[in-house]
């Protein structure tokens, strides 16, 4: 069978390495995942509590207009009900947004080094990635982007990732701001992806939620998958205008988000104690990193989200194996371009010690 070549190349999105693999390859009893931005808490105790009693329910389909849910986002964000779309995770919202805006050969434009989702879902529907390099401190180059909008007329997305992963940098206000007025005058939507947005501790930060009532032609994604602790489960958000949220409603598929995901979503968006607790922990842990990558000497990238992307100055694909062998699960960016960086999830106390001592240890060896 023929088929086209951009799906030959495709390359599958790289994840994680599970825990059972690496006590499975390694014969390890004890194995620490600080790989894929997971929350090392779990979710909150409401919405385990609210799954087990979905249970009852498994049989049925779940409600396709997941109303409960929509309703406990639409009143935490104090945003109207019919301004919000779901996802199975964000990443379909990615999916079905380029789906639903770009012609086989049309452009969505992009950094380097930002979310790889965006190329993957572009390159499946027959799109292609304009990327712009990253500024000299790691962070998507708005005025490089202003400039690419420009000179190409068909660019009808683009993914801005704030904060941004691989690389933890996000935009300021007023970078933002200068960006989106630009991009209003044109036929393009600006896609500000907020996964990590509970996070962000920069004063200069601002969500797209606040700057939408001025631009209308963002649209904002977020996820239970991080600070909410659900990633398993597959819950993702759009806010956008009500036509942008039609269309998405037209083009997914029924019954995208399971009951039991919609269920464990309503109860966890309610418990926003568990969230600061989420927040704290990560703070905690993440300024230990930076403290410790400082005094080794390692440069790193501040970071807004729950990890941290350090650069080890030696092939990370080793140093990837090294660590993986004394149990801890980090995450290798060479398919970022960046091949001397490893991403470090921030864990829980007992996990950040010992994926520095690790490092540590693994960096002795090498000299
Ligand atoms: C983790 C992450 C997501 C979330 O993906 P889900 O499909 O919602 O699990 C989205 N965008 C970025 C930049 C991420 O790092």
């Amino acid at each position: 069978m023929k088929v086209s070549r951009d799906i030959l190349s495709l390359t599958p999105y790289l994840p994680g390495k599970p825990i059972a693999e690496a006590k499975r390859e390694f014969g390890l009893d004890r194995v620490f995942k600080l790989a894929s931005n997971e929350n090392p808490m779990g979710p909150s105790p409401a919405a385990l509590k609210a799954i087990e009693a979905e249970l009852a329910e498994i049989h049925r389909y779940p409600d396709a207009a997941a109303f409960a849910m929509v309703q406990a986002y639409s009143k935490l964000l104090n945003v109207p009900a019919n301004e919000i779309a779901f996802g199975n995770g964000s990443n379909e919202l990615i999916d079905l947004l380029i789906r639903i805006y770009c012609e086989p050969g049309d452009a969505i434009a992009t950094s380097q080094a930002a979310f790889i989702a965006y190329k993957i879902c572009a390159q499946a529907a027959r799109v292609r990635t304009v990327e712009t390099p990253l500024t000299k401190d790691g962070a998507f180059d708005l005025d490089a982007l202003k400039k690419a909008v420009e000179n190409d007329s068909r660019i009808r997305l683009v993914f801005i990732a704030n904060p941004n992963n691989p690389t933890g940098t996000y935009v300021s206000r007023d970078k933002l701001d200068a960006f989106l007025a630009a991009c209003a005058t044109r036929e393009i939507l600006v896609v500000l992806d907020e996964a990590y947005y509970e996070f962000v501790r920069a004063k200069d930060y601002a969500s797209g939620i606040e700057l939408r009532g001025r631009y209308p032609n963002i649209v904002v994604l977020r996820t239970m998958s991080k600070v909410y602790g659900l990633a398993a489960l597959r819950v993702g958000f759009a806010i956008a205008s009500p036509q942008v949220i039609d269309l998405i409603n037209r083009v997914r598929n029924p019954f995208n988000v399971s009951s039991l995901a919609q269920a464990a979503a309503v109860a966890a968006l309610a418990d926003q104690e568990h969230v600061k607790r989420v927040c704290q922990l990560t703070w905690q842990g993440l300024d230990f990193l930076m403290r410790e990558f400082k005094a080794a000497g390692l440069p790193f990238y501040p970071s807004q989200g729950n990890f941290l992307l350090v650069d080890c100055q030696a092939d990370s694909e080793k140093l990837f194996n090294a660590l993986l062998r004394k149990g801890v699960i980090v995450r290798p960016v060479k398919n970022y371009g960046l091949p001397t960086f490893l991403r470090i999830s921030v864990g829980l106390e007992e996990e950040n010690l010992a994926v520095i001592e690790a490092l540590k240890s693994a960096l002795g060896e090498k000299h």
